[in-house]
């Protein structure tokens, strides 16, 4: 093999997401001090799409690492990685014959390491501060952040520091401490923590992985868009429906197809991009519906889905705008409709999801009921999680 097709990382450089505005990604940067908005990582797609075939891929290995041209870590040793994607998509042939609809997918993010596709991100946030030489790691989290960010800092041999609210499910705090992360209990919301870790980053020079704040969680879960793609043989399905907290998921899935496209996988066409969110927490569909292009912080955020507990999104344009750009929309379910589909996704598939992956589901039977989705349409709902990390809601809600 020559050196020129040699499979390596052609990341060239970070582009702040609002302005367009170039800057190295040799340095540990975070948001654009200019602006505030978050850098995305961009590649060299002419010479990643030499190696980057589509039958080249058949060949990789099954995690998210596969698509190491268009990962942001240029040395492999500096990849950390416990396994994470390559998740299945599974037909869902009960549960899509129940709804009436002929193709109906999920795509199991439940059977990630620590649990949730938190792993992606983090997978590829904690290489690339390996890389960037960046040992002592700080977060706020609503709860499955923090459990990937301790187990990948762990298996790094870095120190992790946690910042959640006290009322983030159980299993997350349990699973922090296991990984041996400093775990501080929060009395406030999730924007809370986020300042008080900002803080602990100034005061004892630690390096802060909120998502979209530093630029290589993105990364992690663009592979989403990548493996949904390459597991329909390179084709796009209609609609993806996405449980949104802070975004970065849709975001993520939204720069892959760009990026697809470029590398010659896809054509221009594209999924309609579903943005669901808790009744009780919905910064975003409030926005998405009043027109605008950003979002005023929730009020008062209450749902039992600590992952979309997220009422302030620093990268709220980035969703807005792909749910505007790929004509799909934005839409809220409660959290009694999320219990209930998390009972059907079990019951009917097999599949026992977090209550976030159920507000898919919510979601999908009401775009039916209101003709927004076709039966015959091919839609892919992402569960985002394991139902395993919430059992203490879950009795409850289920009547246990
Ligand atoms: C974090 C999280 C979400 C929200 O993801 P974003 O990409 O930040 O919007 C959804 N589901 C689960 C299970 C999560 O942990």
């Amino acid at each position: 093999m020559s050196q020129r097709t040699e499979i390596r990382s052609h990341i060239t450089h970070l582009e702040c997401s609002l302005s367009g505005e170039p800057c190295g990604h040799e340095l540990p940067h975070r948001l654009n001090p200019k602006n505030g908005k978050p850098y995305l990582a961009r590649y060299d797609l002419a010479a990643a799409a030499e190696t980057m075939t589509k039958e080249s891929m058949a060949e990789r290995e099954p995690n998210m690492w596969r698509y190491r041209e268009v990962m942001p870590v240029v040395d492999p040793a500096n990849i950390v990685t416990l396994g994470e994607g390559f998740t299945p998509l599974r037909q869902a042939g009960r549960l899509g014959k129940h709804l009436g609809m002929s193709d109906l997918l999920i795509k199991d993010e439940g059977v990630n390491p620590t649990g949730s596709f938190k792993a992606r991100g983090l997978s590829a946030a904690v290489s690339k501060a390996l890389e960037l030489k960046q040992m002592k790691l700080t977060m706020p989290s609503a709860g499955n952040a923090a459990g990937a960010m301790s187990a990948y800092a762990a298996a790094a041999g870095m120190e992790a520091h946690v910042y959640m609210p006290k009322d983030a499910p159980i299993a997350n705090q349990i699973e922090c401490v296991a990984y041996g992360a400093d775990l501080n209990l929060v009395d406030g919301f999730i924007t809370d923590a986020g300042r008080i870790s900002g803080e602990a980053a100034e005061e004892h020079g630690l390096f802060d992985v909120s998502t979209l704040k530093e630029p290589y969680r993105a990364e992690g879960k663009k592979t989403m868009g990548y493996e949904i793609v390459e597991q329909l043989r390179f084709e796009v399905p209609d609609v993806v429906i996405y449980p949104t907290g802070g975004g970065t998921g849709i975001v993520g899935i939204w720069k892959a197809l760009d990026e697809m496209e470029q590398l010659g996988w896809i054509g221009s066409e594209r999924p309609r991009m579903v943005c669901v969110q808790a009744e009780g927490c919905a910064p975003l569909v409030t926005a998405y519906n009043k027109g605008e292009e950003f979002a005023d912080p929730f009020p008062n955020p209450k749902t039992l889905a600590a992952g979309m507990r997220v009422p302030a999104a620093v990268g709220d344009f980035l969703v807005i705008r792909a749910v505007r750009e790929s004509g799909g929309t934005a839409l809220t379910v409660t959290d009694d409709q999320m219990v209930d589909s998390v009972r059907d996704m079990a019951s009917f598939e097999g599949i026992f999801p977090a209550p976030e992956g159920g507000a898919t589901l919510s979601a999908l039977q009401l775009l039916l009921d209101s003709g927004e989705i076709g039966k015959d349409e091919r839609v892919v709902l992402l569960n985002t999680g394991s139902a395993v990390k919430y059992l203490d809601v879950l009795g409850p809600a289920l009547g246990l």
